[in-house]
């Protein structure tokens, strides 16, 4: 019988990590993250080989003081919670501490950072370990660039489950999509092998968000949607869902965030469908790009970190929010409207 040890936090963090970075486009979510939790407005992100040759982020948020940069790799180490009650209330999209440490344990990692009331700028390196011991001075304009290398070096099992280029690559710009349909206010850019895919303007106005939902969906899925701004009960619900001509074979331009986090929820998705239920042929699946606006305090996000579930305080009274207001938006489209049964 082998006796009972304390795992090293090196081999705590490659364990952890399996269950937040499991591909490239993971990464690219922690990092953006990150950087939208800094309070940055314009986010460059830069990738090669389906990012898993390299992962650059740089932002202009206030960035990581020079004393905290190495415990930004550490494990359980947040600048964004320190209690219960925080946790019950958090507002932004970090919160556990792990992404930084998860990364580093399976990557090549340099950490460069200007903090916004500093006169310098400092970098860490880490390579698969969690704790960074040199820091050094490095020249960066006030924000933070984290760039990766090379994932799973170090873990050759988990390198075997990469896809191919094309498909790693897919999948980050999916993750890209997500992100910069959550944060109209953000500039975005997105390269692949030095090659411009996506670079977006901060969007304020209607017009302006709806030129960057056409830019990153498609413009026929703005051109067949109906607009949609609704409140009820302390719910807000803004954005666009596609008519029924422009259904899709698959649900693969479904997007809905609460409280700006994208959200694969069950009892979201039955609201949607009941309220399609009778305009879309039978296997066809509706667009929408959906915001739901709701008391933090009524929605739990600390489910998973990476499965995008949700727990609503209320569920009965956000789906039948979400069905009234679906259904009556496609009643114009609706042939011979009859009064919405309860689903
Ligand atoms: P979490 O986001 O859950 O706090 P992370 O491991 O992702 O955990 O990051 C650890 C800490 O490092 C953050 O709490 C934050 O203080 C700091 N940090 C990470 N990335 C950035 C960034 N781009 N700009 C400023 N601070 C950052
Ligand atoms: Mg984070």
């Amino acid at each position: 019988m082998s006796r009972i040890q304390l795992l090293s936090p090196r081999l705590a963090n490659q364990i952890a990590a399996g269950e937040v970075v499991e591909r490239p486009a993971n990464i690219v979510k922690e990092l953006v993250e990150n950087a939208l939790d800094a309070g940055a407005t314009r986010i460059e992100i830069d990738a090669e080989q389906g990012g898993v040759k390299l992962l650059r982020i740089r932002d202009d948020g206030h960035g990581i003081a020079q004393d905290d940069l190495p415990l930004a790799l550490s494990r359980h180490a947040t600048s964004k919670i320190t209690t219960l009650d925080d946790l019950e209330a958090v507002a932004s999209l970090g919160f556990r501490g792990e992404a930084l440490a998860s990364i580093s344990s399976v990557t090549r990692l340099t950490l460069t950072s200007h903090a916004h009331d500093s006169d310098e700028a400092w970098a860490v390196e880490a390579e698969g370990r969690d704790m960074a011991t040199r820091i050094s001075p490095a020249a960066h304009p006030v924000g933070t660039t984290v760039e990766v290398r090379d994932l799973f070096f170090n873990t050759p099992a988990r390198r075997k489950f990469l896809r191919t280029e094309k498909t790693e690559f897919s999948h980050l710009e999916e993750t890209v999509k997500r992100l910069a349909l959550s944060r109209y206010d953000v500039a975005l850019t997105l390269r692949h092998n030095g090659r411009t895919i996506h670079q977006l303007r901060p969007a304020e106005r209607g017009i302006e968000k709806e030129k960057r939902v056409a830019s990153l969906l498609s413009a026929e899925f703005i051109d067949s949607s109906v607009h949609i701004d609704a409140e009820a009960a302390g719910l807000q619900l803004q954005g666009w869902v596609g008519l029924p001509t422009f259904s899709r074979s698959q649900a693969d331009m479904q997007y809905f965030f609460v409280n700006g986090r994208v959200v694969r929820d069950k009892l979201v998705v039955h609201a949607i469908k009941q309220a399609y239920r009778d305009v879309l042929y039978h296997g066809r699946q509706p667009a929408f790009v959906l915001y739901l606006w709701l008391d933090p305090k009524l929605v739990d996000v600390n489910v998973h970190p990476t499965k995008h579930e949700v727990r609503f305080r209320d569920g009965r009274l956000v789906h039948d929010f979400l069905f009234r207001t679906l259904h009556q938006a496609l009643g114009s489209v609706r042939p011979q409207d009859t009064v919405a049964s309860a689903p």
